[in-house]
């Protein structure tokens, strides 16, 4: 217990990240940080193989937005999170990937800190690192990309487009979380930016999970590629030479277990 908890009599909320959905990809620390909740209020995009690691007959609050409608505004969580604050030891609120990447989890620090409530960040392996080390591919790579982008396809009153105005994509692994439902519109924007329409591009969804699906192609392919895959959320966008890495690194893995069957 911290000198906070101690002088309020309050319990400690937790803002946990759960990894992108393998639950191998959990953290040692958000894992004991689970075993130990009383409560924990949780996303959509955390597997329920995860949520299965915490006691049985806690209380488990689902606090995410199905159907593209948020069943809990923002507001509603952080008084829920207070409130639990009061009543409960050990509070977690459990995010996918790692909270503090386009996980709003400065609005929920801010709340709880200005409440007199204590509370602790616990990484979580982001969308971006679960996806590379899923598909075999480096992030960064001298000869490819000495840049890595974070950007986000939405922001709080809707589509982001500018974070691509003027962006060369040139030099740089470029990861798009929320981008599926604004592929049009960055497409576009790439290529007035200037970028070849061969610029790389790969779409992954279900990123670390066994039902796992991923698509390369480029910035004039990417569009029908989706639409004729029907590709779904969760999924992550990856920009850059770094896909002509992944697929090279296909084709040798596919003709050496082609020799390897033929032998
Ligand atoms: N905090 C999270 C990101 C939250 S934003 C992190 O660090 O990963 C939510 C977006 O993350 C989704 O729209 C999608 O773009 C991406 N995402 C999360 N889990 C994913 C998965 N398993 N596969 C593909 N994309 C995923």
């Amino acid at each position: 217990m911290d000198t906070l908890n101690k002088r309020t009599n309050k319990g400690k909320v937790y803002l946990v990240g759960a990894g992108p959905g393998d639950p191998d990809l959990l953290t040692v620390k958000a894992l004991k940080t689970l075993r130990k909740a009383d409560i924990v209020f949780y996303d959509d995009l955390v597997s329920p193989r995860i949520l299965g690691v915490c006691r049985k007959k806690i209380q488990m609050v689902y606090v995410g937005k199905r159907l593209g409608i948020h069943s809990c505004l923002q507001d509603e969580i952080n008084t829920k999170l207070i409130q639990a604050a009061n009543e409960y030891k050990t509070v977690v609120r459990l995010k996918g990937g790692d909270p503090s990447i386009f996980g709003r989890v400065g609005e929920e620090y801010s709340t709880l800190i200005s409440a007199g409530i204590s509370c602790e960040i616990i990484a979580g392996i982001t969308t971006a690192s679960g996806v590379a080390s899923s598909l075999g591919f480096p992030l960064t790579h001298r000869d490819y990309a000495r840049e890595i982008l974070f950007l986000s396809g939405h922001k709080k009153d809707g589509v982001n487009s500018d974070s691509f105005k003027n962006l060369n994509c040139v030099g740089k692994t470029i990861i798009v979380y929320m981008g599926l439902n604004s592929i049009d519109l960055i497409v576009s924007e790439l290529l007035v930016a200037g970028n070849s329409s061969e610029t790389h591009i790969a779409v992954i969804q279900n990123a670390t999970l066994n039902t796992e699906r991923v698509f390369t192609g480029n910035l004039d392919s990417i569009q029908s590629i989706i639409l004729e895959n029907q590709v779904k959320s969760p999924a992550i966008l990856v920009i850059g030479e770094i896909v002509r890495f992944y697929r090279e690194m296909e084709i040798l893995k596919n003709d050496y277990s082609s020799i390897l069957t033929s032998l």
